[in-house]
């Protein structure tokens, strides 16, 4: 039998080997023979017939499980993913492993330990054990039930028990198993909701589908009750027996949010994030791949979590670029989990209170079903957004007087305001006053950020870092100035203006320490703090009721980006920050501070609304066709002689006009990155482009695999970005 395997690595294609043991099946893992070293990969098919020279064929060496880790269904998934992204398919059945798997770690996981009375121990009575040894008598009160006790839930109960433990084990009065790897859980009450019409409505179109595909578009505003409506629709697919995939954003994914989920649902949730050690990570992964839990919440990667029975598919704040991967494997979690919900017959809704143009020109298209939430559950109003024209305004700090007057007025009754400013640091330039130097990264086309807190010049790019120099490098001058705003300069100017008031900046300074942002967000949310100042870290997925005012101080780079998806983000950004505010009693204000009060796009927006001003960048879209109305292929190539990025991407281009397409294809490039110079590469790409996905998706298959065969392949780093989000 010739077995096909996938094998992480470069190459496009499982590779063959000659299997001699029985019973296998496609989805096992095996130990092959690779370059005089033993590799893991798992089988994707079977054959009787090969390519190769059967006399050279290496030999499987081993077997490594019993099932198949993934179902056949699974398997075409990740081979379609593969072939959709174009990336190596043993990199992507990698990617859907836990560590633990792709090193050959045996699939069951070792749970955690706990001890049960034996027969000899079921003789023993509380009475039999010493009238004072009272600790004793309690400890083996609680196994006179004959129940498995783990060690997390005697460490609830008993401190330093297992000294005694240890003993009655060693007496066989009690035995050590391995329950669940998942620790002990317990729920809050179900909090007893009834669901608004519009929420009812939207719950009822998707179960109605439920033994079908059907992708639904549930728009509605931070807070107008979409994660109820995501939840009564798991609890009526549970209710059938089947399992629920949540993908939420990283910053989402909080430990409050699976807490929420277990107690509206009564039942375990795992989640599955960065923050998980291996053991964690893979004995979540088989807790829902055997079906011992049925919902998985996780960020983009869990999507390819294989499911016992998998029944509904959900993503929240599907417009976020969290769910795009932007490296290594650069796929959208979200257009893939549509792919799977579609395969394997599943409905699928994505939420969000500003939908992606691709979600709404899909829903335009008739193939998503538009579900929408109008009103905030709590009876909340949406807050008025203002425009503040600064032009020629002096800006105390980088605050306007109209700003700071507002802050005034919501702070004296009590409100809590949200200052918005998406850069770190305390300034983002440093000149020298007498010459005009600038400090710049030595590795980037970058300036390096003052950082006032360690005295530091540091690079967001690259994560250089120096001391500020005492005396300028050209001119010795020790005049600097600090140009520009960072949170931090922000944190300190607002701290002076109102002494009296707490304030508390939330980006990714102040949160690296485990456990600080949850703290962080907690002092916003109680209201313990007056101000809060932060970077798009607040802009999402967090409610802070007793906010008021919302000012956001520089957002006018997204209005004249060079990136043509900039302007979709900023209004992305404006109508999820106004989101994080208001409450039933009072309505909120948002400022927005701009040179461009008269920019047609942001006058749209605020005066008439995120849909009227999506329909009209959808409209520039396709005078343009760009995407969703046409599709595009970016290929990256970073090196540190730019001849090699260059000489690289111009021999793609030569292969690409060389193959007859189908309809109309063009290719742009060589051209530099926006920041052409990064850790000292060089950084250029080359775009494909066309309306049609599939002329497309033919051309560039047609000479992909002469790029790995490129004699230029060990000097440069490339990339292949399928529907890029970025252009950078
Ligand atoms: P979203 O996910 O759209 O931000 P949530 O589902 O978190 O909104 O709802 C916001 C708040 O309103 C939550 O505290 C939630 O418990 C409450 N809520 C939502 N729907 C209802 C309802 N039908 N009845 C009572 N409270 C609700
Ligand atoms: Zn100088
Ligand atoms: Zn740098």
């Amino acid at each position: 039998m010739i077995v096909k395997v996938a094998l992480n690595g470069p190459f496009l294609s499982a590779l063959d080997y000659d299997c001699p043991f029985e019973q296998v099946r496609p989805g096992l893992r095996v130990r092959v023979p690779f370059r005089n070293k033993s590799k893991v990969g798992l089988i994707l098919g079977l054959s009787i017939e090969t390519d190769y020279d059967l006399s050279k064929l290496k030999t499987v060496t081993e077997i490594l499980d019993d099932e198949p880790l993934f179902s056949e269904l699974e398997l075409r998934f990740l081979s379609w993913a593969a072939h959709y992204y174009h990336e190596p398919i043993g990199e992507v059945i990698m990617a859907a492993l836990p560590k633990r798997l792709r090193s050959g770690e045996s699939l069951a996981v070792e749970g955690l330990k706990q001890w049960q009375r034996t027969t000899l121990g079921q003789t023993i009575s509380v009475e039999d054990l010493a009238k004072n040894a009272h600790k004793q008598r309690a400890i083996w009160q609680v196994f006179t039930n004959d129940q498995a006790w783990s060690e997390a839930q005697l460490n609830q109960q008993f401190e330093n028990w297992r000294p005694l433990v240890k003993t009655w084990q060693d007496k066989q009065w009690l035995s050590l198993s391995h329950g669940s790897c998942l620790p002990p859980v317990q729920f809050s009450d179900k909090p007893n909701h009834q669901l608004n019409p519009e929420q009812q409505a939207a719950v009822d179109s998707v179960l109605s589908a439920s033994d079908e595909f059907g992708a639904f578009l549930l728009q509605g505003v931070t807070g107008s009750g979409k994660t109820e409506v995501y939840l009564a629709m798991i609890e009526s697919v549970l209710a059938q027996g089947k399992q629920a995939l949540v993908l939420v954003p990283e910053i989402g994914l909080t430990p409050q949010t699976a807490a929420r989920f277990e107690a509206s649902l009564q039942q375990r949730v795992v989640a599955l994030h960065s923050g998980l050690n291996d053991q964690e990570r893979h004995c979540a992964w088989q807790a829902i791949r055997s079906g011992e839990v049925k919902v998985l919440l996780g960020t983009r990667s869990a999507l390819f979590t294989p499911f016992a029975n998998l029944g509904l598919c959900i993503i929240d704040e599907e417009h976020d670029l969290s769910f795009k991967q932007q490296d290594g494997f650069r796929y959208s979690a979200r257009d893939l989990l549509v792919r799977r919900a579609q395969m394997h017959k599943v409905p699928v809704v994505l939420g969000s209170a500003t939908p992606s143009l691709e979600s709404l020109y899909n829903v335009q298209q008739a193939r998503y079903q538009k579900l929408v939430l109008t009103q905030r559950a709590a009876a909340a109003e949406m807050p008025s957004i203002h425009l503040l024209d600064i032009r020629g305004e002096r800006l105390a700090e980088g605050v306007s007087a109209q700003l700071k007057a507002a802050m005034q007025r919501h702070l004296d009754a009590k409100g809590q305001v949200l200052l918005f400013l998406n850069r770190r640091g305390y300034a983002p330039v440093l000149m020298c006053h007498d010459c005009g130097w600038q400090a710049a990264c030595p590795s980037c086309d970058a300036n390096l950020t003052y950082h006032q807190a360690w005295n530091e010049l540091r690079c967001h790019h690259c994560g250089y870092s120096e001391k500020k120099p005492p005396v300028c490098p050209d001119c010795q001058s020790k005049e600097f100035v600090r140009v520009g705003q960072g949170t931090e300069r922000l944190e300190q100017t607002i701290g002076s203006w109102f002494p009296d008031k707490t304030l508390v900046r939330i980006d990714r300074d102040t949160t690296r320490l485990k456990g600080a942002l949850g703290k962080k967000i907690e002092q916003a949310r109680s209201g313990e703090a007056d101000i809060l100042i932060g970077t798009q870290m607040l802009a999402k997925g967090h409610h802070f009721p007793n906010v008021t005012l919302v000012g956001l101080l520089d957002l006018d780079q997204g209005l004249f980006s060079v990136d043509y998806r900039a302007a979709e983000r900023m209004a992305q950004l404006i109508v999820q920050v106004a989101g994080r505010a208001g409450r039933a009693e009072r309505k909120g204000e948002v400022m927005i501070q701009t040179h461009h009060p008269e920019h047609p796009l942001l006058m749209r927006l605020v005066s008439r609304g995120y849909d009227d001003f999506a329909q009209q960048a959808l409209t520039e879209r396709e005078s343009a066709q760009l995407p969703p109305y046409g599709f595009q292929i970016l290929v990256r190539a970073e090196a540190f002689d730019i001849n090699h990025a260059l000489a690289f991407l111009n021999d793609i281009k030569d292969a690409l006009l060389g193959v007859a397409v189908s309809e109309p294809c063009e290719v742009w490039g060589p051209v530099s990155a926006p920041m052409e110079r990064r850790q000292g590469r060089y950084r250029y790409h080359l775009l494909m482009q066309s309306e049609s996905r599939g002329a497309l998706q033919t051309w560039f298959s047609a000479i992909e695999s002469q790029i790995y065969q490129s004699s230029l392949v060990s000097k440069v780093r490339w990339s292949v970005d399928v529907d890029p989000q970025e252009l950078r």
